[in-house]
């Protein structure tokens, strides 16, 4: 009797942790998307996603070496599980390379993508693709991701890095990274404008120079893309990573320039929808949202007659201000109260690797 007590409370257990860890993770990261940025969502934006979350938590985002982190310390706490400091891309202090997630699951043989709205070398994105001394390495941090040779797909920006200064790029050493990558299997698109894309194979997609032009401009929002990434990493059935940036939030805030933030917003909330509808149906899928830090921090004090609010700008720059993290799927409950951004990073790990 003492037996059976044993193996049934064994086997409810086994049950727990099964369904605490998901098939499938999709990390969005708001470039710059404090807790202001998102109550502006909350009270004007007409698509925000905000709403829906049940589970949600706060982070604590500083750096190894400053309160205030930036971007390239902020994504590498979130791709590793390490703090670093400011400037470092997949590196600790010392310099000893630090495996991200991307490396972990493709060991795993799941797939893994990342999805920005700026150049794949910027620092958020190079941050799950490299390991470099500093972000400002980003013609080595193309050469990385050809090397590499992990990820499946990387839709975003950056010919500039890509391309040598012979075919309208800037690299001065002459190597042409896209057409090493199409030598290693990839499909390489490089264009001026995304179309909605039924992959079938490993994907580099550029489609601008450096950075995209504003979310209002383009004629494709980074849900469009999320939404493709979704369809072609969902057919491994060993699950997928995918991580999507809206990178230009941080922007629009460092601007302190009203508009360009709700555009940005706004195309950030289409890039959650498809997550969300994903993940609804598929139910073994975990969402999370959050930002690498807080950039600007406003005060909202009143509703403009184009019914979005508006506000008083505090800064222009990074702040340490917690941001808010929003999960939902197996899992999310792991993500309540408040943490610290390499902590987000290692539950992630974690669950891929059914540490709980
Ligand atoms: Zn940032």
């Amino acid at each position: 009797m003492k037996k059976l007590n044993l193996f049934l409370f064994l086997f409810f257990v086994s049950t727990l942790v099964a369904k605490q860890n998901p098939k499938n993770i999709i990390l969005l990261i708001g470039d710059g998307m404090g807790i202001s940025a998102v109550s502006a969502s909350v009270h004007s934006i007409q698509n925000d996603q905000f709403k829906k979350f049940k589970s949600i938590g706060l982070v604590n985002t500083c750096s190894a070496d400053k309160l205030v982190t930036d971007s390239a310390a902020g994504a590498t706490a979130y791709a590793t599980g390490f703090r670093t400091n400011n400037g470092k891309l997949g590196i600790d202090p010392s310099g000893k390379k630090l495996e991200n997630i991307v490396e972990i699951v493709k060991r795993k043989n799941m797939s893994a993508g990342v999805v920005v709205t700026c150049s794949v070398t910027n620092a958020t994105p190079a941050a799950f693709l490299s390991h470099v001394e500093s972000r400002k390495s980003e013609f080595e941090i193309a050469e990385q991701i050809y090397k590499n040779n992990n990820v499946d797909l990387i839709l975003g920006a950056g010919t500039d890095f890509f391309l040598p200064k012979n075919l309208g790029g800037k690299r001065k050493d002459g190597k042409n990274i896209a057409d090493s990558m199409k030598q290693k299997g990839y499909q390489v698109i490089i264009d001026t404008t995304f179309s909605i894309k039924n992959f079938t194979k490993k994907t580099l997609g550029l489609f601008s120079p450096n950075a995209f032009v504003y979310a209002d401009k383009r004629n494709f929002t980074l849900g469009d893309m999320t939404k493709s990434a979704i369809d072609y990493l969902s057919k491994n059935k060993n699950g997928f990573f995918l991580m999507v940036e809206g990178s230009q939030i941080d922007w629009g805030e460092e601007h302190n320039d009203r508009n360009y933030f709700y555009s940005e917003m706004k195309d950030f909330n289409s890039a959650i929808k498809e997550a969300l509808d994903f993940a609804e149906k598929d139910k073994n899928t975990l969402v999370i949202v959050l930002a690498d830090h807080d950039t600007g921090s406003f005060g909202i004090n009143s509703k403009n007659d184009d019914g979005l609010v508006d506000w008083t700008w505090a800064s222009n720059k990074h702040t340490a201000n917690l941001i808010g993290l929003f999960s939902f799927g197996p899992g999310a409950e792991l993500f309540t109260g408040i943490q610290n951004n390499f902590e987000v990073g290692r539950k992630l790990i974690n669950l891929f690797q059914k540490k709980f």
